[in-house]
């Protein structure tokens, strides 16, 4: 994964590089570093750790108006000074800063070490600094240069690269993701916009096969033999203090505080006259689909149950499969199948490759993604944007809601286009609740004892959280968040499931949370009492006139609602419970170990 950033322009670089390193850190963080060049060489500053620790290094921010950076999530090689990026050739004059992997890393390392060149880290990335300076004995120009090393390159990059001596930036993309950023007299690259939102909202999405080259003045886009490109230029609508964390302690907590206005996002205009309307999807756009799949990985997967489950109910013939086994679990696909990638990022490897393949296949592509001008938005056919706005807390709070969300819209176009489909019977019902959910969210959030019950239950051995149909999909979710960012064991089952193995786990200090969503609650009430039974305390998550309140132990309130949307009510209740128990655990909850936000490998 991990993050890079490069900035040409006036005045020192180095403090630019430094902050937009920190927006970036939900991409990985186990080890940053970054270079600048001030007219005496190429300097390279790198530490194992956190941004905050790189710093913490640093006297002096060191100067120099170029310079490029990197937030690392290593894939080759343990997290270490040496393993940190940038990495350099043999007498350090070229300085190279790489999210990817080059698959090919070691026959090219091999021949370097015979040719002389010496190597300092176990990483595949320093093989480029070192192809970049052979190259440059013989090239016309470093860019040149740039361009015959990435061609020698098999994987994925995002690099970029500073040469000792020469005003510019070099930088090509390969599957991993790059963006331009462009300002008045300075011009930006890394693999996010909110590493440089602070400075311009006029970006480029580089494509694959683009190679940069930034100079104070300009800047050039290039394919790989060297002809020009040319690439739009577009405006993020995205609000700089979105990308900040506020006056929160955890980007977290800020994030799920946001729903409320980012659920607004999401609904806005896309419910006219009692209709959905997604735009640049109109009424039988897909008349020819007779099958819908939906491909995800994580919190997506569970927000992608939510289209999968809707859909089956509207009569259509849905699935939803876990990207990383796409190739196993799809079936037979063809022209009549509509692949769904749910991604927040649209850069998620596995969830890319599902689509691929799809694709491959004869299927159409559908990309559910929060990032304009992401890699699933620009390769899928169609694109719809949950509109959630940044997230950079690595456990998913607001996408997930906005998600699940734009997937409820996406399935009544589905359902009145597919053959076979059907409109759910309460759709108007549905929609006209929609509108309170922002409001709905807030109220929740207002009033939650979430922190209360995450105290009480502090010591537990294990987290169980139950439901049924769509509180199946939450309870999954609400176990994923709960065992991210505490480090505590935390399952979900289907309610029914629990009497079938799980309930041998079940004792007094295995907590049961139970989502009910007022659509079939019976199951989770009954296995939830079975669990009582055997000492397990239940907390229910239902509204206040519920009859399972009366039974169980504790209780967390969400407004009544239609079933849709009242399991996003007890998301917000239990994403809540995760964060407080993080919290009062000490846990690092916007990093979490292990683990990163965008997961570009696969
Ligand atoms: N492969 C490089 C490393 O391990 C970059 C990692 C990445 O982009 O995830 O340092």
């Amino acid at each position: 994964m991990c993050g890079i950033i490069a900035r040409i322009g006036r005045g020192d670089a180095a403090d630019t590089l430094l902050s937009g390193l920190e927006n970036l850190e939900y991409r990985g963080y186990d080890s940053a570093g970054i270079a600048v060049q001030n007219g005496s060489g190429v300097k390279v500053h790198k530490c194992s750790g956190e941004v905050s620790e790189l710093k913490a290094d640093l006297p002096k921010a060191p100067s120099g108006n170029m310079g490029i950076g990197h937030t690392r999530w290593s894939t080759h090689g343990p997290p270490t000074d040496e393993n940190a990026h940038p990495h350099t050739d043999t007498a350090g004059d070229v300085a190279v800063v790489h999210n990817g992997v080059i698959e090919n890393y070691e026959v090219l390392k091999a021949e370097l070490q015979s040719r002389g060149h010496e190597f300092e880290s176990d990483t595949d990335t320093e093989v480029i600094p070192h192809l970049i300076d052979e190259y440059r004995e013989t090239a016309a120009t470093t860019e040149a240069a740039v361009r015959q090393a990435v061609a020698t390159l098999e994987g994925s990059y995002a690099i970029a690269a500073i040469v000792d001596g020469e005003e510019a930036v070099y930088a090509a993309r390969q599957g991993s993701p790059l963006v331009l950023g462009i300002d008045a007299d300075e011009w930006y690259l890394a693999s996010d916009v909110p590493a440089f939102l602070d400075h311009t909202d006029e970006v480029i999405y580089l494509e694959d096969g683009d190679v940069v080259v930034l100079e104070p003045d300009a800047y050039r886009i290039t394919d790989r033999d060297g002809n020009p490109v040319t690439r739009s230029v577009d405006t993020v609508d995205w609000d700089p203090e979105d990308a900040g964390k506020g006056e929160y302690d955890h980007y977290m907590r800020k994030e799920i505080d946001s729903q409320p206005s980012a659920l607004s996002n999401t609904i806005e205009g896309r419910i006219e006259d009692g209709e959905v309307a997604l735009e640049g999807l109109p009424a039988g756009t897909f008349a020819d689909v007779e099958t819908v799949q939906f491909v995800a990985c994580g919190t997506s997967y569970h927000a992608a149950m939510y289209g999968e489950q809707l859909l089956k109910a509207a009569g259509v013939h849905a699935q939803v499969i876990r990207a990383s086994e796409y190739d196993s679990m799809a079936g037979p696909v063809d022209e009549t199948t509509l692949a769904v990638a749910v991604t927040q990022s649209g850069e998620t490897a596995d969830t890319l490759d599902a689509i691929r393949t799809a694709s491959g296949r004869g299927a159409r592509t559908l990309a559910v993604t929060n990032v304009v001008g992401s890699t699933a938005a620009r390769e899928a056919d169609d694109a719809v944007y949950i509109r959630a706005g940044p997230e950079v807390g690595v456990a998913a709070t607001k996408t997930y809601s906005s998600q699940a969300v734009t997937l409820a819209l996406l399935t009544q176009r589905l359902a009145a286009d597919v053959s076979g489909g059907a409109t759910l019977e309460d759709v108007e019902t549905m929609l006209a609740t929609l509108e309170d959910l922002p409001d709905h969210v807030e109220e929740v959030l207002e009033a939650s004892r979430a922190e209360t019950l995450a105290r009480e239950f502090l010591d537990s051995r294990s987290y169980f959280f139950i439901g049924h149909g769509l509180g199946y999909s939450v309870a999954l979710e609400g176990a994923l968040k709960f065992k991210e960012i505490t480090y505590e064991h935390a399952e979900g089952f289907a309610s029914g499931e629990l009497k079938h193995g799980p309930l041998a786990l079940v004792t007094d200090e295995t907590p049961i949370f139970a989502v009910f969503t007022g659509h079939d609650d019976g199951k989770t009430k009954t296995n939830a009492i079975e669990a009582q039974a055997r000492g397990a305390p239940v907390v229910a998550v239902c509204p206040d006139d519920h009859p399972a309140v009366e039974v169980a132990d504790a209780h967390l309130s969400i407004p009544e609602t239609h079933p849709v949307w009242a399991g996003l009510l007890a998301n917000v209740q239990l994403q809540l419970v995760s964060y407080h128990a993080a919290d009062l655990l000490g846990r690092p909850i916007d990093k979490p170990r292990n683990l990163a936000k965008s997961v570009t490998v696969e």
